[in-house]
């Protein structure tokens, strides 16, 4: 498999505090990685360096054969390569679904609006939102809002999703419907990195799970290795919480 994105011995801390500590993570094309770990052990902080959000103190990020740690990169041109979504507050409150979805592709790739119109709704009707297409976001539940989030960082045809907890503020009931469509794009061969607390989905759809640990990937492996016989006791403590 080829790599597509690598980060190097990275290191980022807030003030005095060290959140990443030394972090190597590649992940290959078509790969799906699901990132676990405690609150606060530095999932989003990862990811947000990952995506060029956040400045690392130490290491590098490699996207392909390019440094895009380097700070004379164009980081917004970067980022135009990959999607993100996040746990909550994703869709611009004031634009319809459909504008939500064809922003970036009109302001970024500069599609014209028919075409990026035609795929966004082509996007939204298999995920069965086309009859929403026209309504503001908050006439959505959760579920479909982070549905359409989805289609909305999809629709750029990113090189990686990044996933960052997006079932976490929804009602029990509306998880499956989001877990759905992700594991629907991880078949599709979509390279994502999801940090996430659904162990069964991780278990079920991830290629390689990685166990963020105070800032240290403290185990990584196939999901069956990394929950069917954790090798670090940290691992094991970590995964009794989910039992
Ligand atoms: P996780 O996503 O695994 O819960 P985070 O990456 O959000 O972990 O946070 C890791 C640590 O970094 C936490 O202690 C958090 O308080 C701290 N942190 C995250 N973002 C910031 C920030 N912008 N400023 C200061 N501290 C932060
Ligand atoms: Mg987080």
């Amino acid at each position: 498999m080829s790599v597509l994105l690598r980060a190097e011995g990275l290191w980022k801390s807030f003030s005095d505090r060290e959140v990443l500590r030394g972090i190597d993570l590649t992940l290959a094309k078509h790969e799906v990685i699901a990132l676990i770990g405690a609150s606060g052990s530095g999932k989003s902080t990862l990811l947000r360096c990952l995506n060029l959000l956040e400045p690392i103190d130490d290491g590098r990020i490699m996207l392909g054969e390019e440094d895009i740690s380097d700070p004379r990169v164009d980081a917004n041109a970067v980022r135009a390569r990959f999607g993100a979504v996040f746990q909550s507050y994703n869709l611009f409150p004031h634009l319809s679904v459909l504008d939500n979805v064809t922003l970036a592709s009109r302001v970024v790739r500069r599609v014209p609006k028919r075409q990026a119109e035609e795929r966004a709704l082509a996007l939204l009707e298999r995920i069965g939102l086309a009859d929403k297409a026209s309504e503001h976001p908050d006439r959505l539940s959760g579920g479909q809002q982070q549905r359409a989030a989805i289609v909305r960082a999809i629709a750029t045809e990113p090189e990686v999703l990044f996933l960052d907890e997006i079932t976490s503020a929804l009602d029990p009931e509306l998880v499956g419907e989001v877990l759905e469509l992700v594991r629907s794009l991880a078949e599709d061969g979509a390279t994502i990195l999801m940090a996430t607390h659904e162990m069964a989905f991780a278990r079920d759809v991830a290629h390689r799970v990685v166990f963020l640990d105070e800032g240290r990937i403290a185990e990584e492996g196939p999901p069956a290795e990394v929950f069917g016989a954790p090798r670090e006791e940290r691992t094991r403590a970590f995964l009794t919480r989910f039992l």
